[in-house]
């Protein structure tokens, strides 16, 4: 599925509202130190759900909201959207194009948008289920993590491999099942046990 715009407003270092476009499935984003790389995929993440202040670099999620310079007045809240092509209907809307937004005021009150209406946090989680899209998936790769996956020993990479394809989920309920089924069958030999003490 292809992010087709990212738009953003008071967030961060970006104080005026910047459209950023892909046209490619998949994008880098590059620049000198400190010019706002970072804060494009924080973004991302942010508009996403992410709700741990320490992943948004920051010491409360206000931190967010452009702070100001000498020059300029600091903003009055952080907004940010994302949109993807939807063509192919990936995501359960019927409309071409997907618009996902969230807004946060200096009050600490949230918004969150789909196609502009305004939708709770899980709507949003709710509809990028299962897409691979996310604040934590591998769609969206920080710098370092490219060199992290490059360096990594096959044994871990492997891991990462079968995260991003969601094969760890069924390995995780794999796992669950075994051990539901050894703790039944240690159930089923007392009661045996008990069984046959009694005939
Ligand atoms: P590097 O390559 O060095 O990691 P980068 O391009 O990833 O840098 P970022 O970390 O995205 O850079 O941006 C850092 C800049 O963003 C700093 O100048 C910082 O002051 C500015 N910044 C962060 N939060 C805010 C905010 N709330 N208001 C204004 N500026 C901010």
């Amino acid at each position: 599925m292809l992010l087709k715009e990212l738009e953003i407003l008071g967030f961060k270092s970006f104080a005026d509202k910047i459209k950023v476009s892909f046209s490619t499935s998949v994008s880098a984003v590059v620049g000198p130190n400190g010019c706002g790389k970072s804060n494009i995929l924080d973004s991302l993440k942010w508009v996403l759900g992410e709700k741990s202040v320490k992943t948004m670099r920051g010491e409360k999620m206000e931190d967010v909201i452009f702070a100001g310079t000498s020059t300029r007045k600091p903003a009055n809240f952080a907004q940010v959207s994302l949109t993807f092509d939807n063509r192919l209907r990936l995501l359960k809307i019927d409309t071409d194009d997907v618009k996902v937004g969230r807004r946060l005021y200096r009050d600490g009150q949230s918004q969150y948008f789909i196609n502009d209406s305004r939708v709770a946090l899980k709507e949003i989680e709710d509809l990028f289920r299962d897409t691979g899209i996310g604040k934590s998936s591998y769609s969206f790769m920080e710098q370092g993590r490219m060199d992290q996956i490059l360096s990594s020993k096959p044994e871990d990479r492997r891991l990462i491999f079968e995260e991003a394809a969601g094969v760890s989920r069924f390995k995780a309920q794999r796992e669950e099942a075994e051990k539901n089924l050894e703790n039944t069958q240690l159930n089923l030999t007392r009661i045996q046990d008990i069984q046959r003490e009694l005939e």
